[in-house]
């Protein structure tokens, strides 16, 4: 299969992975939308999350996991987790990633003005 994310969970593109398991790689996003921007990337080739079955419920917690993981050896106490799905919802590459993404500095202007500050606690 022609999958450029199949290639890099080979090693066929030599990656640095930041995090791997049994299930799961994690890399740099190599056109980074933010000042720290991973993808998290299932091992199994599935298409989107509109792709999944009922058996890869699983593996979507681990994906979700891994982010989790991957986040606190980079430091970031707070980031996005994002899933494009389809051409529509801005998905490129068709293979499940989830975007890791985070870096940006809050002004502590901002901070004073969230709800629940005690969440990064
Ligand atoms: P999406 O638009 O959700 O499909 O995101 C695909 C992401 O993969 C984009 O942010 C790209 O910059 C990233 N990407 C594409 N090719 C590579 C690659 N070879 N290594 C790392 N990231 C890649
Ligand atoms: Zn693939």
């Amino acid at each position: 299969m022609d999958c450029i994310f199949c290639k890099i969970v080979a090693k066929e593109i030599p990656t640095n992975f930041i995090y791997e398991d049994e299930n799961v790689v994690v890399f740099l996003d190599i056109k980074p939308s933010a000042p720290i921007h991973y993808l998290v990337v299932p091992k199994k080739h599935i298409q989107s999350v509109r792709h999944l079955a009922n058996e890869d419920k699983e593996l979507v917690s681990d994906v979700i996991y891994a982010a989790k993981i991957a986040a606190e050896e980079l430091h970031l106490s707070g980031y996005k987790l994002v899933f494009n799905v389809g051409r529509e919802g801005g998905q490129v590459i068709d293979h499940l990633h989830l975007h890791l993404l985070g870096g940006w500095s809050v002004g502590s202007r901002e901070i004073d003005e969230m709800p629940h500050p005690e969440i990064d606690k």
